[in-house]
């Protein structure tokens, strides 16, 4: 027999708190759905649950602590229990996976919507809030989401006696086990319409724009997911919303270059401020330009880090920087006064730059 406190790894004199916390632990870490291919997770999965069902239920606590040999028909003899189970400990489908045994009445939900979000660089680095307007199913006004012509009632589905399911016996590894099918007939509803709505043609559902007003996060890039929960679609009557998918595209800024959570600005300066310094406007993502000091010979290439002047992080605190990339602008023509002072300027260095004007002009 099967040691239950062994399984969820508490004492035989564990509280009900402390049986609760295990199962939880153990079957996020076991459910079949985090393990896919994984055939002993689904086994594992199963034991976790019943001995949580065993334990957490006083009066079979005490029958299986008498030593008495528990069933599984006891047990399992509804799976429906077991769903109600996991959703009240995780939340209305809080458990982040499909469920494994496969109750009907969960998957009537409302429709997973997705609408894309389009944010500036700017507003990407530090969060931004967007009212976005999309479609989505709403319950009818015209029929109150009944699906009938108005005048007219729904009736009872007479294949499933207004259950929306019918029982039917299934061989598993845990015994024949009855369990609740979808009525095909009224597709889960438990009644049928005669004389449909006109506007929703008995969907007892119409398309209708709707207004949102969702807070972008700093840090996102093009193509991050932001769930919200149950602001999708409405459902059927009686079932829940689905969620409402944002993805996000982030426009580029010709004046950045995104590395991650670091922005890069490319920046000239002239051969005379590279060689004697000098201070010029940088642009900031976020705010007005602020001034930089290039100092007296600076090289090409050389890179300023300006702390905290990129992108918010997605996951975490603070900001990414912003790094300066100087280059020098090296002038491919000279007026005949320039070229006089350059090479003077040559002639003080004792260096030798070719002889005459302007060659590549001549060629
Ligand atoms: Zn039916
Ligand atoms: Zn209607």
């Amino acid at each position: 027999m099967k040691d239950y406190y062994q399984i969820l790894g508490v004492a035989s004199d564990a509280g009900p708190d402390e049986i609760k916390r295990a199962f939880r632990h153990l079957a996020r870490e076991t459910h079949p759905d985090a393990n896919p291919g994984d055939p002993s997770a689904e086994a594992r999965f199963r034991d976790i649950a019943e001995a949580y069902e065993v334990l957490s239920d006083p009066a079979k606590r005490a029958r299986f602590d008498r030593g008495e040999t528990l069933e599984f028909g006891d047990l399992f003899s509804n799976f429906g229990s077991l769903n109600d189970l996991l959703g009240s400990l995780f939340g209305g489908g809080g458990f982040g996976f499909g469920d494994p045994f496969g109750s009907q009445a969960q998957q009537r939900a409302g429709q997973d919507l997705l609408v894309t979000a389009e944010v500036t660089l700017a507003e990407a680095a530090v969060g931004v809030d967007r009212q976005l307007t999309f479609s989505a199913p709403q319950a009818c006004s015209t029929c109150g989401a009944s699906g009938a012509a108005p005048g007219t009632n729904p009736e009872a589905c007479s294949r499933c006696r207004g259950q929306g399911a019918v029982q039917v016996s299934r061989r598993t590894m845990l015994g024949t086990m009855a369990t609740l099918q979808t009525c095909d007939h009224c597709h889960g509803r438990g009644e049928v319409v005669s004389e449909p709505c006109p506007t929703c043609r008995g969907a007892q559902l119409v398309d209708e724009s709707r207004e949102l007003t969702v807070g972008i996060p700093p840090g996102v890039n093009t193509g991050s997911r932001l769930r919200l929960r149950g602001e999708g679609g409405a459902g059927p009557a009686g079932t829940r919303p689905g969620d409402l998918y944002v993805e996000v595209a982030v426009a580029s800024d010709p004046r950045f270059e995104r590395d991650g959570d670091d922005l890069w600005h490319r920046l000239a300066v002239g051969v005379s401020e590279a060689i004697l310094g000098t201070q010029v406007e940088v642009p900031l993502i976020d705010g007005e330009p602020m001034m930089l000091d290039v100092p007296r010979g600076t090289q090409p290439g050389t890179v300023v880090r300006v702390p905290r002047g990129g992108m918010g992080r997605l996951n975490g605190r603070g900001r990414g920087d912003l790094m300066v990339d100087i280059s020098v602008d090296i002038p491919a023509k000279l007026t005949a006064e320039e070229e006089e002072a350059v090479r003077r300027f040559g002639a003080l260095r004792s260096e030798a730059p070719a002889e005459g004007r302007s060659r590549r002009r001549r060629r």
